[in-house]
């Protein structure tokens, strides 16, 4: 890591972005254009992630299996709007074992269509559902423009895919992921979200309903988090994924998918990264804390060594996720800075003064300087971290929170509802009309986030107050809900 300063996010938040990713090691370039080398760091960080998620996943019954990454390209044909929505993206194999295939092979851009071909034989009766399978892998979807972990050709995700007997079903499970990846970002990415409901114009190619958490970035653009879709019956009569249902009556099955990808990187990257760097969540931190051991003489690094090892023991017995920085010949200072880069949580600093009192000096990453720097004894060290790890948790989630209150507005008019998507989110009354979200991107780049699920999302209220009716801010004709209006990644 070179010790140049970073880009400021008030500068070039953007070149900020590409910096921490590539400086903290998370990731890199790679020879083909979009895509994305994933560095240990970086893996480690979604290795938690997928850890945290595929506890919940399982908690809720589902179960996981890996399906093929070629697809006949016929199957992609099946589903109308699927193959319209995906077919700019598809990245397609003509060749194999130097001959040209008969039928060319897409690679996937999300499985829908082989699971609903697996489902269709898998799926005899009702005892068969519910069907609930999850798979973690890689798909790929031809982007022209690509950032890392935001946007890159190949990604790693999950996507869960579900059958059902009825539409409540199918509806109920929809809106549980919602409910478990909500948790997931809030308890353990420390990322508030807002749920919510897509238009017609911003759902999935393919899907009757699409949910989505949002969030907001350091620089006041939303980020989509993860979706949830209540697909219907398209894929069930695409693919004929059929039952026999109680009286011996053929029905057509009712399916979801619901997907969460690497993105969620970089939206941690951008809710809590500050101008030093990278600030992870302590839960998904890969080290929670890092041991600098400082000294000067051989005999000072003898004693100070052997107590960080004795203390990342102590630690790692309570379950504390440490690494110890043994790197010679590095400056404090410049190590310091090197793991604020990293955006682990705690500092740990330890000298041969520290040594001989039986102390350490704890810095938190979320609090630069002297007011976030603490002295306490060496002896039960493990539960003082363990309590500063959780509010540091805590204080990172309610830093953004509060962030995105301040940057989210209630626009009494049109002219207000630009103002507040040059910095944020503008949660205002729509008519409904795709016609009026259209004249809204056109004119001021902003895209229909979510329909809120909860539409009195407290914000700066508005005369007209949270609930209710009002009247839509591009075409002033009655309106019944709020959606949610940003600038997104
Ligand atoms: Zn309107």
């Amino acid at each position: 890591m070179s010790d140049l300063k970073l880009t400021t996010r008030a500068e070039d938040f953007s070149e900020w972005y590409n910096q921490v990713v590539l400086r903290a090691e998370l990731a890199d370039y790679a020879p083909v254009r979009g895509c994305m080398i994933v560095r240990p760091y970086g893996w480690a960080l979604w290795e938690n992630i997928t850890a945290a998620l595929d506890k919940r996943f399982k908690a809720t019954g589902h179960v996981n299996a890996a399906f093929p990454l070629l697809i006949p390209r016929h199957f992609i044909e099946k589903e109308k709007s699927h193959v319209a929505g995906f077919s700019p993206e598809l990245a397609v194999v003509t060749h194999g074992g130097g001959e040209e295939l008969e039928e060319p092979l897409v690679i996937r851009p999300t499985s829908e269509t082989i699971i609903g071909h697996s489902y269709a034989k898998w799926i005899q009766s009702y005892r068969d559902l519910p069907l609930l399978i999850n798979q973690w892998n890689s798909v790929v979807r031809w982007e022209l423009r690509t950032r890392l972990f935001l946007r890159t050709l190949e990604f790693f995700w999950q996507e869960g895919h579900t059958a059902h007997a009825t539409s409540d079903e199918a509806e109920a499970e929809t809106r549980q992921m919602v409910d478990v990846y909500s948790d997931f970002a809030l308890n353990e990415a420390a990322v508030p979200v807002i749920a919510g409901r897509k238009s017609e114009a911003e759902k999935f190619a393919g899907a009757e309903i699409t949910y989505s958490l949002e969030a907001m970035m350091g620089d006041g653009k939303a980020l989509q988090f993860c979706t949830s879709h209540n697909l219907g019956q398209n894929f069930a009569k695409a693919f004929e994924i059929r039952y026999l249902d109680k009286n011996g009556i053929l029905q057509y099955c009712w399916t979801t998918s619901w997907g969460l990808s690497t993105r969620v990187v970089g939206a941690i990257i951008m809710v809590h990264g500050d101008d030093q760097g990278l600030i992870l969540p302590p839960r998904l931190a890969p080290y929670q804390i890092v041991i600098v051991p400082i000294f000067k003489t051989d005999e000072e690094k003898a004693t100070v060594l052997e107590t960080a090892q004795r203390l990342r023991r102590e630690l790692t017995a309570e379950g504390i996720r440490v690494k110890v920085d043994e790197r010679e010949g590095l400056s404090p200072g410049f190590r310091f800075n090197d793991w604020e880069m990293r955006g682990v949580p705690l500092r740990l600093e330890l000298g041969p003064k520290d040594v001989a009192k039986g102390s350490v000096v704890l810095a938190r990453r979320d609090r630069p300087g002297k007011e976030g720097k603490s002295f306490v004894p060496q002896q039960g060290v493990a539960a003082a971290v363990a309590r500063l790890l959780e509010e540091i948790q805590k204080a990172l989630h309610d830093r953004a929170l509060e962030f995105r209150r301040a940057r989210t507005i209630e626009p009494a008019d049109y002219a207000e509802f630009k103002r507040a998507v040059e910095k944020g989110f503008a949660f205002s009354w729509w008519c409904g009309s795709s016609g009026c979200e259209e004249k809204i991107k056109e004119e001021t780049r902003a895209t229909m986030r979510c329909i809120p699920l909860n539409q009195s999302l407290s914000t700066n209220p508005s005369p007209s107050g949270p609930t209710g009716s009002g009247r839509c801010v591009y075409c002033q004709e009655p309106a019944q809900e709020k959606a949610l209006f940003a600038r997104a990644y």
